[in-house]
């Protein structure tokens, strides 16, 4: 990995509890169980950096990283969680758009999908929210290491034809958290939207 040094800054519940430095920053959101705590672990090359569990949104905040001293890598909580209260759900969803529509030196929404499902209708929803709001984002397809070429082939499809029509370019990268398969691609995604 180029991410050498990797540190747990702060969790934050809004917006005002982020880090007041002006690093870029590069968030991961998606579903609850997609593998985004892996996916921190496994770019930062630590085990246990992000807590990975078996117990699907029990993260309600967003985890900073910082990397290499330079930018932050954001765990967002998933969404599509069913089994908090809807009063939870709403104070959630306020603080994130108000986040994703704030944050200046967010650089780059990664949204997390599992290869092996078509995309919720959750993850439908916030790709054409953040289209709408012409917030920048890319796609991750986690869990690669669970389907053969020709499931692959097809998701990878079907995924950009959904771009297409919501009309925007976005990167998509195929990536297996637990193998360490695809990291290089998604590394370098992350190095050039830094550089830009
Ligand atoms: P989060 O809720 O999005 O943070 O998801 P976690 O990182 O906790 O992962 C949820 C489950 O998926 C765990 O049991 C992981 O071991 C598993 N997982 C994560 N990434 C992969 C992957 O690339 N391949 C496979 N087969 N399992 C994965």
């Amino acid at each position: 990995t180029q991410f050498t040094k990797a540190e747990f800054v702060l969790s934050a519940p809004k917006l005002t509890f982020c880090p007041e430095d002006n690093l870029p920053e590069f968030c991961l959101a998606g579903r609850s169980n997609v593998g985004k705590s892996s996916i921190v672990n496994a770019l930062t090359n630590q085990s246990k950096l992000a807590k990975t569990s078996n117990v699907p949104g029990k993260t309600r905040e967003m985890n900073y990283f910082r990397i290499n001293d330079s930018w932050y890598l954001v765990d967002l909580p998933g969404y599509g969680y069913a089994k908090v209260s809807k009063k939870e759900q709403q104070r959630w969803g306020q603080a994130m758009t108000e986040y994703l529509l704030k944050r200046q030196q967010l650089c780059l929404v990664l949204i997390v999908l599992d290869i092996r499902h078509k995309p919720h209708e959750s993850d439908l929803d916030f790709m054409f929210w953040l289209a709408e709001n012409a917030i920048p984002f890319a796609n991750v397809f986690n869990k690669a290491d669970k389907v053969g070429k020709k499931h692959h082939h097809d998701a990878l499809v079907s995924l950009k034809e959904l771009h297409e029509e919501m009309n925007i370019e976005v990167p998509v990268i195929s990536i297996s958290a637990q193998k360490k398969d695809g990291l290089t691609d998604l590394e370098n995604l992350i190095t050039e939207f830094i550089d830009d």
